[in-house]
């Protein structure tokens, strides 16, 4: 109905796994034996938004991401992944041979896709090593988001739609008509940038003309309020300035956020971002040595590499990082342990230097555990584990704290010293390059 595009877009790999950018990093890191040679013209690595976020957060953040550490589930991640791939396959839905006038099928058939990638996502992160406790009534949560980011997708069809069961097959057919890719891989031409695409949709004027392209990235996550930070901008950006790079004829291209929970949506407007993302990934190179740390409450806050991290700690006891109040991370040694009770006495370990050593003191502190926690402990003291623990997000009551199925209990193993490997053999060696033309009804991004 609406696209003149006859551009080639490069995509390269548009596989359903890995289904995230962290995902692809993490095969990559584990994937990698550290005695590989590099090749002539080899990519040592890649950089991602997700990977320059967090490498401007805290370059240590960002090297210890590339160790092979064992990573954390989220259930947040897993809910944006359910919602992003049941988008992508409402999209690819093949609707051969379905009558147009066809209704009352889009809301069944929206909760069976979820259903399934729920289940999925509820597979993956129980076996992800380190994961809290799976919350399945978060499902409702997934479902409205699906419903908002559809509602977003209706609205950027002009397509004005009251009740999901009104939708007809023809009406479905022409919001996948806008739809001109989705979940492909972009990567510059140099190699050294990738980023996942979540959704590329022709942008349409009034009269249903397109005058260019959306690149879209499904958020679930809280709507920005009034506007986007700069993290998210800069991550936008660097969708739309990669896919220019890579098909130069492009018509013009805007970036925006969609928010799902409101059905809101964020233009990220702003310069080039390239050349700022090449400057970063010159200091993303992989090295033995640990990049300099950033300690600060917002990039420690929710850092899941703090086990192996000794310099968060020690700016705990210089009074650089507060050390929070209802829920706190410590360093700690057993003192006792009554597994039937599901009771401990910890004694602090307080840093000495910089590099995760540790001194007794006489700060003890009673526990009362539970759930994974008390399976996580009893295991780790079965396998006899005697040195330092770390106590990831205990609930302070006074002076005792409280651990549950919210909490990590893991070995405290600093890393001063990592690995050089190269990263980015995974993505090159699985990766085929595709070149898909846009037809004019944009066919070529429905196939499956
Ligand atoms: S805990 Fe803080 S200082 Fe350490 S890697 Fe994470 S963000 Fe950086």
């Amino acid at each position: 109905m609406c696209t003149e595009q006859t551009e080639m877009l490069l995509i390269i790999g548009p596989h359903r796994q890995p289904v995230s950018e962290a995902e692809a990093e993490d095969l990559a890191a584990q994937d990698t034996p550290s005695e590989a040679k590099p090749e002539d013209g080899f990519i040592a690595h890649q950089l991602s938004p997700s990977s320059w976020n967090r490498y401007e957060e805290c370059p240590r953040k960002y090297w210890l991401s590339r160790q092979g550490l064992p990573r954390k589930a989220s259930m947040p991640a897993a809910m944006g992944n359910a919602v992003h791939n049941s988008v992508e396959d409402l999209c690819n839905l093949d609707l051969t041979g379905r009558d147009e006038d066809e209704s009352g099928w889009l809301p069944a058939t929206a909760k069976a896709v979820l259903d399934r990638h729920w289940q999925i996502e509820k597979d993956n992160f129980l076996e992800t090593p380190r994961h809290p406790r799976w919350k399945g009534e978060q499902i409702t949560k997934a479902h409205d988001g699906l419903i908002g980011a559809l509602n977003i997708l209706f609205s950027k069809s002009n397509i004005d739609v009251q009740n999901l069961s009104e939708v007809t097959v023809g009406t479905w057919r022409e919001v996948q008509s806008i739809v001109l890719a989705n979940e492909g891989t972009l990567v510059s031409e140099c190699g050294r940038m990738m980023g996942r695409l979540d959704l590329l949709v022709a942008d349409l004027d009034e009269n249903g003309e397109s005058r260019g392209w959306i690149v879209a990235d499904l958020k679930t996550g809280r709507p920005p309020s009034p506007m986007l930070n700069e993290k998210v901008s800069r991550q936008l950006r660097f969708y739309r300035d990669l896919l220019k790079q890579n098909n130069p004829n492009h018509p013009p291209v805007v970036a925006e956020g969609w928010y799902s929970a409101n059905q809101t949506v964020h233009q990220a407007d702003g310069p080039d971002v390239l050349e700022a993302a090449l400057e970063a990934w010159e200091g993303m190179r992989p090295s033995a040595t640990p990049l300099p740390a950033n300690p600060g409450e917002q990039q420690c806050g929710w850092c899941e590499w703090k086990a192996w991290c000794p310099i968060w700690w020690a700016a705990r006891r210089d009074g650089l990082l507060s050390p929070g109040h209802m829920f706190r991370d410590e360093v700690v040694q057993v003192v006792r342990f009554d597994r039937e009770a599901g009771a401990a006495l910890f004694q602090r370990m307080p840093p000495v230097g910089e590099e995760g050593e540790l001194a007794p003191s006489d700060h003890k502190f009673g526990a009362v555990i539970r759930d994974q926690a008390l399976t996580q402990l009893s295991e780790l003291l079965d396998s006899g584990h005697e040195g330092a623990i770390f106590i990831g997000s205990a609930r302070m009551d006074g002076r005792v704290a409280h651990l549950g199925d919210w909490c990590e209990v893991i070995p405290w193993s600093p890393m001063n010293e990592g690995h050089a490997r190269d990263h980015s053999r995974w993505l090159r060696s699985n990766s085929d390059t595709v070149f898909d033309g846009i037809g004019e009804d944009g066919e070529a991004s429905q196939s499956k």
